[in-house]
């Protein structure tokens, strides 16, 4: 089992504010390449592709497993900002968002949404992984 899944095994919730609140209020600090009133994009401290960036809802939600109806507009704002921040990042050699499944080999730009322990979360405020500019392939394994 790799590093990455074992933490994300063993991390749980915890009351109080997460490593992403943090950067949201700014008491940490983070590479912000995107910032509006809902949203915030920043690089990820450590990055699998070149450009590999995190979009996350200000709005405190632990998890997708928590999302509601209610939050049906945030989780849509969530993707523009995935792709207007790609764009800000030049990955203009054509990317895709594909969630579910890849239909081909080329996508340069894979948003992930790591959930619960299977899922490999280890940081629980919702986030969207969002990677570019080299092959991907899969499954992401
Ligand atoms: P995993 O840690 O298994 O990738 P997650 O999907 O919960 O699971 O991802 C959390 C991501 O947050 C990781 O890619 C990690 O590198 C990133 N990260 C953690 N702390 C920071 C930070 N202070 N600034 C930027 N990225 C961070």
């Amino acid at each position: 089992m790799s590093d990455e899944v074992e933490k994300a095994r063993a991390a749980k919730p915890a009351p109080g504010p997460t490593i992403f609140d943090k950067i949201i209020d700014k008491s940490i600090p983070a590479d912000i390449i995107y910032e509006d009133d809902q949203c915030l994009a920043f690089r990820d401290v450590s990055p699998q592709a070149p450009t590999h960036f995190l979009v996350i809802p200000k709005k405190r939600l632990s998890s997708l497993s928590d999302a509601e109806e209610a939050d049906q507009q945030l989780l849509g704002h969530m993707m523009l900002v995935a792709k207007k921040t790609a764009a800000q990042e030049k990955l203009d050699n054509g990317y895709r968002l594909v969630p579910v499944r890849l239909t081909d080999a080329r996508s340069l730009c894979v948003p992930v949404i790591n959930n619960g322990p299977d899922g490999a979360q280890s940081v629980f405020h919702l986030h969207l992984h969002v990677m570019g500019g080299r092959q991907m392939g899969w499954p992401p394994g």
